[in-house]
């Protein structure tokens, strides 16, 4: 279908939405940035005003969306969401800030992908809660200004270094998110099979939790695809061992990394000796966006010891080679 300019759930099937935490104490994980959002929301409520603009900064699935929604809930004002990409013309901005009401929040994801005319579309609204429009062409044209409600702009991106600095500097609470641990993911591997109504032993939420990559949108698929397998192959019941087989299947590794985890690193390995090696000719060499690999595959290898990111280009660890299997080169012995 025809992809719409505002949604209230802008991804996510049936099961996705209902295990979304509904409030800032649902939610687990994110202790820092949690225990911030709190006071800034009731710092807001008290004096009555818009929150400030937020931004979340973080790699995808770590719950930037879920908390957006929380925050419009908690302040108790409506959710308005749409992405970058989506919003094409000034205009259709502009349709979409004169709609908000006082503190409403507006939520956009992908923001480092907005078109560079909306953007300056954004700023007065951002900054001044005004729009300003040119209206006609040639001689007849003209600007007018228009007031807005004053609202709280809190938008998503997963890459940082791509967003102008002026955007940048328009959000006063900016907030980055982590990867999770395996008990934070553990709680919320329980929490989701209680809202499927499914029953599942201790070893097999850690079991799941573990390769879960450290994301709990990852945790969520892996558990209904466990489920299926339990439900196929076994009981019903979810064991580690169940578990294990059905994530054996799906190719996630022991460590919780999946096939293009493993070729990324094959291929630094076996065709680059380890490395240093630009992010241009691993992504030629995969037939991979590099967009995707920085904002998808890096972080993650990073956090975890696999892969150091340096100025003359990436470098696997011992600790990949080991992973895979191999003996690292003199060099790669960090
Ligand atoms: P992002 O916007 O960062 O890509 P989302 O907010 O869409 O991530 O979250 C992805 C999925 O993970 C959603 O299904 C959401 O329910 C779940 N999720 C995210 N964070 C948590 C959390 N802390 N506890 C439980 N579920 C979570």
């Amino acid at each position: 279908g025809e992809e719409r300019l505002v949604s209230p759930e802008i991804r996510g099937d049936e099961i996705d939405t209902s295990m979304r935490p509904q409030a800032l104490d649902e939610f687990i994980g994110q202790k820092l940035a949690r225990a911030n959002l709190k006071i800034f929301i009731e710092a807001a409520k008290a004096r009555g005003e818009a929150l400030d603009h937020v931004l979340f900064v973080g790699p995808p699935g770590l719950g930037k969306t879920t908390l957006a929604q929380i925050m419009a809930r908690e302040l108790g004002v409506n959710f308005r969401a749409t992405s970058g990409p989506v919003i094409a013309k000034a205009g259709d901005l502009a349709a979409l800030l004169t709609n908000l009401e006082e503190r409403d929040v507006l939520f956009i994801d992908e923001i480092h992908r907005l078109n560079p005319a909306v953007e300056e579309v954004l700023y007065p609204a951002m900054e001044d809660f005004q729009l300003d429009l040119i209206i006609g062409e040639g001689p007849a044209a003209r600007s007018v200004k228009i007031d807005l409600a004053k609202f709280t702009l809190v938008a998503a991106t997963t890459r940082l270094g791509l967003l102008t600095t002026p955007l940048r500097d328009r959000f006063g609470i900016p907030v980055r998110l982590q990867f999770y641990t395996t008990e934070e993911l553990e709680f919320i591997v329980r929490r989701g099979a209680r809202i499927l109504g499914l029953s599942m032993t201790d070893d097999g939420a850690s079991e799941i939790a573990k390769r879960s990559r450290g994301t709990p949108r990852i945790a969520g698929r892996l558990l209904r695809r466990v489920r299926d397998f339990a439900i196929v192959a076994g009981d019903g019941q979810v064991t580690a061992k169940i578990a294990d087989r059905a994530l054996t299947q799906l190719e996630v590794d022991a460590a919780g990394l999946d096939q293009l985890d493993r070729r990324y690193l094959t291929q630094i390995a076996v065709n680059f000796g380890g490395g240093p090696v630009g992010i241009e000719t691993i992504a030629a060499a995969l037939s991979e966006p590099r967009d995707a690999i920085e904002e998808i595959v890096e972080p993650y290898l990073i956090q975890n010891g696999y892969l150091q990111r340096t100025p003359r280009g990436r470098i696997l660890t011992a600790l990949a080679f080991r992973h895979l299997g191999l003996s690292p080169p003199q060099a790669a012995d960090l």
